[in-house]
């Protein structure tokens, strides 16, 4: 028998099947074709599969208007250590009233809470178009797969489904993964003074970087610079003086930085160290789908907002209010696929998803059943707002 939309138990029971299905990053396929085939029992109009493994939905209404894009990624981060676990991380137990198990809060719930909510929509009152994305790999290389989505399906809004606390998120951090490298020369380690160590030359350039004042916005909050790993070459070294140096800076951004202005206050910084010709680039992303699509890109993706006064903002909050919530206005302190759709695509885009930032990726992960069965609502309320026309 086909699932009625607006049955809460079918979508709890939708949403601990998708916990059931391991997605770790790279490992979408059963739940991408979980979701295609809930998606035909629901009755979209349209459902496929992908080439890069996405699984979209399609609910076209009866009159011409814009498209909404919902957008949930599949994939989640890993479970170890597994034995910390004191619930089955793949288990979608649903134990006082939570359901229990990785990708609970970060992102399945979401994901669930989407399908039915454009599953719902009347065709009759419905005014444009309802796509529903359940992206690929998002754990690793943000926007990418919304990107795929987004070049064949052009979207008018987007509705990122992080974790949001129930509240609408209008911006969010970027970031950025920056290889830093000193040069030296080697000579043996018995006559240190015959070389130029790159190591050494690293930790005054570290010493610069570390006196970079961070930006702040009123809204999104402070920038970061953190360094995550950094190795000599050659590694390991056996009495020689390393002629090479390789550090990793993580960069959080904030809306109005730009790759042009953030790159030279690095390059600036080293050059205040005294190592001119240390050379300051972009990470590279090499990632590969489940379906074998290859994605290879720098690790720059930017940070975004929308006013406060934005139509997509103000009909947003109008939706969740007339579905019985009370959002505030927040910001993504992580990145998300917003990035492409708002910070690179430039389409106007906002957040709203069940649970908080502070229940994903972590051991013994749950989503609480009150919180989907809201963002459901929610979902329906902002998809109502911006598409439904009865009155015509
Ligand atoms: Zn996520």
């Amino acid at each position: 028998m086909a699932p009625e939309p607006d049955n809460d138990q079918a979508l709890i029971d939708f949403t601990c099947a998708l916990v059931r299905l391991e997605s770790v990053l790279g490992n979408e396929r059963n739940v991408a074709e979980r979701v295609a085939g809930e998606m035909r029992a629901l009755l979209f109009d349209h459902v496929e599969v992908d080439d890069a493994g996405n699984a979209i939905g399609i609910v076209r209404g009866l009159k011409d208007g814009p498209t909404l894009l919902f957008d949930a990624h599949m994939d989640t981060v890993d479970v170890l250590p597994a034995e910390a676990w004191s619930r089955e991380p793949f288990g979608g137990q649903v134990v006082d009233d939570r359901i229990w198990g990785r990708g609970s809060s970060d992102m399945k719930g979401a994901l669930a809470a989407m399908v039915y909510a454009a599953a719902g929509r009347e065709r009759a009152a419905l005014a444009g178009t309802v796509i529903v994305s359940a992206s690929v790999g998002a754990e690793s290389i943000e926007g990418a797969a919304l990107r795929t989505v987004m070049d064949r399906y052009p979207a008018d809004y987007v509705v990122i489904g992080e974790a949001s606390g129930l509240d609408l998120v209008r911006a969010g951090r970027g970031r950025a993964e920056f290889i830093i490298e000193t040069s030296g020369k080697p000579s043996h380690a018995s006559t240190p003074d015959a070389g130029i160590n790159a190591v050494h030359r690293m930790a005054a350039v570290i010493g610069e970087i570390e006196k970079l004042p961070m930006p702040e916005h009123g809204f999104v909050g402070n920038g970061v610079m953190c360094l995550t790993d950094i190795i000599s070459v050659p590694y390991p070294a056996h009495s020689v003086v390393p002629s090479g140096c390789r550090a990793t800076y993580e960069r959080r951004l904030l809306p109005g930085e730009d790759r042009d202005g953030v790159t030279a206050e690095i390059v600036e910084a080293c050059g205040r160290a005294g190592a001119a010709d240390t050379t300051v680039s972009l990470a590279d992303t090499d990632y590969r789908t489940y379906t074998g699509v290859r994605w290879v890109e720098p690790k720059w993706f930017p940070p975004w907002a929308l006013d406060e006064d934005h139509a997509l903002v103000q009909s947003g909050l109008r939706g969740l209010r007339a579905s019985g919530l009370e959002p505030s206005l927040a910001s993504y302190q992580f990145c998300t696929n917003g990035a492409y759709s708002a910070g690179v695509a430039g389409v106007p885009t906002i957040g709203f998803g069940p649970s908080t930032e502070h229940h994903a990726h972590v051991i013994d992960e749950f989503l609480d059943i009150d919180q989907l069965l809201k963002a459901r609502r929610g979902y329906s309320g902002i998809a109502a707002a911006l598409l439904d026309r009865t009155a015509s």
